[in-house]
């Protein structure tokens, strides 16, 4: 019998890239396929389940609570809204309209990005903080702590903070400076994972909402996310994000993540309304995330390099490529390609070559300045590496 993209006419990729949205994520394991199955045979009070997500978020990440979303970005959106209307329901129903509330999003200007358009999509309007010199190569210096202080004024709903290795000032420098004034700050970590360690470090730096992707390394559904901290900031997005149509008298919230005595009312459909989340993410998440957790770094890891090993070994010698296992003090080992300018293409045109032939293979463009193919083995197949190896030196050596 035919697979499902056979039957639409959809060509399944070899996706040296890594777990990215356009190229769908990830792969699942069976157990989180097999529990998302079981979570459809069967109908659930979606704020029960949240509730149960909450405590096993906040067991994995040392948050006070936690909540499965549509993805990271949509995490960003329903932390800030829940930084911008607190517990007010009357707050909750004006948003997008921020009158008269904290509506300004401190971030350091080098930490702008894409995805940062979550947090205007609620409401707030970013504020950016110091100079990237050190970005520009004319200097060394980026945003400093005293800059958030200076920046921080009685509209300021909340910090930013995009957690990478290169991020800086550090969060627990911005942290400080923030909750001196009362601010309550978001990380984004939506990439941020290997290390597992990382899922708990944020909020033990200061984060009072950290995001990650359930559809990146966790190996969630692609189209879930994770949002841990502060109970009463995870409360307000609860109440921004769930159906909440029905009656006072009959809502009876489960007191783990919902306090309705704090409420007067229920709010409507909030604005994180429009990124659902439905009860087979929550629970593939969940079965993500306790394999994630339960998973030590060097086992998930093993196989990767075995993979990028068998790459590199499979691609040299090539003429006019220098072939680069990149191993030590990476956590996600990968395989480098750099084409001598003798090669006579350079990197996007064996990009270009790779993912329109048949089938199509997508690697990691970044370092195409540089004329430098990166292939990353984290959703690849053992038995794809071959043909990998095949297609490369086939398109290297024509065009050299
Ligand atoms: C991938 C990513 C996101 C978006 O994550 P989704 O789960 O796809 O919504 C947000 N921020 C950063 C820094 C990311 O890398």
């Amino acid at each position: 019998m035919p697979n499902v993209y056979e039957r639409l006419g959809v060509r399944p990729i070899v996706n040296a890239k890594g777990p990215s949205t356009r190229l769908s994520g990830g792969m699942m394991h069976p157990e989180v396929a097999a529990a998302m199955a079981q979570a459809t045979a069967l109908c659930v009070d979606m704020a029960e389940l949240q509730a149960a997500a909450s405590a096993a978020i906040a067991r994995a990440t040392g948050a006070e609570a936690g909540y499965v979303t549509a993805g990271a970005a949509a995490g960003l959106l329903l932390a800030t809204a829940a930084c911008m209307t607190g517990l007010d329901p009357g707050r909750m129903n004006r948003l997008p309209d921020t009158t008269g509330m904290k509506n300004e999003v401190l971030v350091a200007r080098s930490q702008r990005n894409f995805y940062d358009h979550a947090v205007r999509a609620a409401g707030a309007r970013l504020v950016e903080i110091g100079l990237p010199d050190r970005v520009s190569g004319a200097g060394v210096r980026d945003a400093e702590p005293w800059e958030y202080a200076d920046a921080i004024n009685e509209r300021t709903a909340a910090v930013l903070y995009v957690a990478s290795p290169e991020a800086r000032p550090d969060l627990t420098d911005v942290a400080a400076v923030a909750h001196a004034a009362g601010v309550p700050v978001i990380v984004d970590a939506a990439g941020q994972l290997p290390p597992a360690a990382n899922l708990r470090r944020f909020v033990a730096e200061g984060a009072d909402a950290v995001v990650f992707s359930g559809g990146k390394a966790i190996g969630g559904p692609q189209g879930s996310g994770i949002l841990a901290g502060r109970r009463d900031l995870v409360m307000a997005a609860a109440l921004q994000n769930l159906d909440l149509d029905i009656p006072f008298a009959l809502w009876t919230p489960p007191p783990g993540l919902i306090d309705k005595d704090r409420l007067k009312g229920i709010p409507h459909h909030g604005i994180g309304r429009s990124s659902k989340v439905g009860k087979e993410q929550v629970v593939g998440l969940l079965a993500a995330l306790e394999r994630f957790a339960g998973e030590d770094d060097a086992t998930r890891r093993a196989p990767w390099l075995a993979r990028m090993r068998a790459l590199a070994d499979a691609l040299k010698p090539l003429n006019n490529a220098a072939v680069e296992l990149r191993d030590e003090g990476h956590p996600v080992p990968t395989v480098a390609l750099r084409l001598a300018p003798a090669a006579g293409l350079g990197a996007d045109a064996l990009l270009l070559a790779l993912q329109t032939g048949t089938p199509p293979i997508y690697a990691d463009p970044s370092e195409a300045r540089s004329r430098t193919v990166v292939f990353v083995p984290t959703c690849l197949q053992d038995d794809e590496v071959p043909v990998i190896a095949r297609r490369v030196r086939d398109v290297v050596t024509a065009a050299g």
